[in-house]
């Protein structure tokens, strides 16, 4: 039993932009699927990771919580969205290849979708503009929840990453003069030339 509650650093919150709910769940799914691997936060690319969610209202904002959590960001490259509609994670340790995969419980994600907080959002109200009355309750109650009520935690299975090639070597576009990376320039009549101005 995990009844210890877990601070989730201010930093997150303003990263994030507001307080709400969805942003701590996704921070504690992240340290529940590091804990579970024996890993650290990735401070390199040492783990990468699968987010099921996509652009629903109600979830997008929990992989904000995973990504401050884990490390894996979309800047450093080592995460991903998979956009099924599901509030779940598989994280990956790249030195091992061990994996886990957490996702929200189905009873705890359902009470979660008729409180109030998301009540008040189908009534387009924005996170910022719910009193915190309504709000802090419910991040106190993500950092204190049971993990294993809050997730399905999977055991670790074994999964194969290829990273997508990162590259040092650059140009200058031959009609913008702008600094392109090499494995994303073309060369069109013998010459180098970026995306957007290949297209004009
Ligand atoms: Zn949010
Ligand atoms: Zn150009």
């Amino acid at each position: 039993m995990n009844t210890q509650k877990i601070e989730i650093p201010e930093w997150a919150f303003e990263f994030h932009g507001h307080k709400c709910p969805a942003m701590p769940i996704g921070y504690r799914a992240g340290l529940t699927a590091m804990n579970k691997l024996g890993v650290e936060k990735s401070l390199n690319k040492e783990l990468y990771l699968f987010c099921e969610n996509g652009p629903a209202h109600a979830a997008a904002c929990f992989l904000d919580g995973v990504m401050a959590a884990t490390g894996c960001t979309y800047g450093k490259g080592n995460a991903e969205k998979l956009n099924y509609g599901k509030n779940a994670i598989v994280l990956v340790d790249l030195k091992t290849k061990n994996a886990v995969r957490v996702s929200m419980q189905p009873a705890f994600f359902e009470k979660a979708l008729n409180s109030e907080f998301v009540q008040l959002r189908k009534q387009k109200v924005e996170p910022k503009d719910i009193k915190p009355q309504v709000v802090m309750p419910l991040i106190e109650n993500a950092k204190k929840m049971d993990e294993n009520i809050l997730f399905s935690i999977s055991d670790i299975f074994e999964k194969d990453v290829e990273l997508p090639k990162g590259t040092f070597e650059w140009h200058h576009c031959a009609v913008c003069k702008e600094v392109v990376f090499d494995n994303r320039s073309k060369v069109i009549d013998g010459k180098r030339v970026c995306i957007p101005c290949s297209e004009k």
